[in-house]
């Protein structure tokens, strides 16, 4: 795929959905891989505070934030859960990883949290991870659910400026660059968040086309 070309190509099969997330990078993300950014609609934008994340797996907090955001607005909800997991940290910072260097942590804290941890690591394996969920209202009892996972390597030092989070020290060996050297097109194309909203959003055809 060309690396100036956006990888644009989700069209939800519902007019409007709320975005469940307050993380202003990750919604700027989800905006480049829809047909038509204009279908989802950021929780910010509706005065929608983000919910507490008190769950264990990635799954149940993506329920928490996708419900919370359906109730509050009345409108179906997408909510994406994801996160970091280190080898050699027996799967750290994991659903952890927006707060991993504590509840105001920026992503240069959490970044340098990281280093510091692998400082000694000869073992840099490392994914990330992301659960999304779709559901068409508040109380859905059967929510629309997919995964992602992208494969790389901790960096001994931050590469690139693109992306948000631990982009900087992701190494992804094939194309020898940071994920926040890729262009967002490529991003989207390779990562965790891309591949786990292309199979979410085959189920909802599957689902919600006749
Ligand atoms: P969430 O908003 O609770 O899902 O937290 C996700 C956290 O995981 C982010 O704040 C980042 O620290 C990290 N993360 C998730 N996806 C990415 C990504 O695509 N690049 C870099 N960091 C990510």
């Amino acid at each position: 795929m060309p690396s100036n070309s956006l990888d644009n190509t989700i069209d939800l099969p519902f007019p409007k959905v709320v975005l469940a997330s307050g993380n202003l990078k990750k919604i700027q993300e989800f905006e480049t891989l829809f047909l038509n950014s204009n279908q989802i609609i950021p929780q910010p934008e509706l005065g929608i505070e983000s919910v507490e994340e008190t769950g264990l797996t990635f799954i149940e907090n993506a329920l928490l934030k996708a419900r919370h955001a359906a109730q509050e607005s009345g409108l179906p909800a997408l909510a994406d859960d994801s996160g970091l997991v280190v080898e050699a940290l027996d799967g750290a910072p994991g659903i952890f990883s927006g707060r991993y260097a504590g509840s105001n942590a920026t992503d240069l804290d959490n970044c340098q949290k990281l280093l510091s941890a692998l400082e000694s690591a000869l073992n840099r394996a490392a994914f990330f991870h992301a659960t999304i969920v779709f559901v068409e209202h508040a109380m859905d009892p059967d929510p629309v659910i997919a995964q992602g996972r992208w494969h790389g390597e901790i960096l001994r030092s931050p590469r690139g400026d693109g992306g948000f989070g631990y982009d900087p020290l992701f190494y992804i060996a094939d194309v020898q660059l940071s994920a926040a050297e890729l262009s967002a097109a490529e991003k989207n194309h390779r990562s965790h968040r891309g591949q786990a909203l292309r199979a979410l959003t085959h189920q909802l055809n599957i689902r919600f086309q006749p």
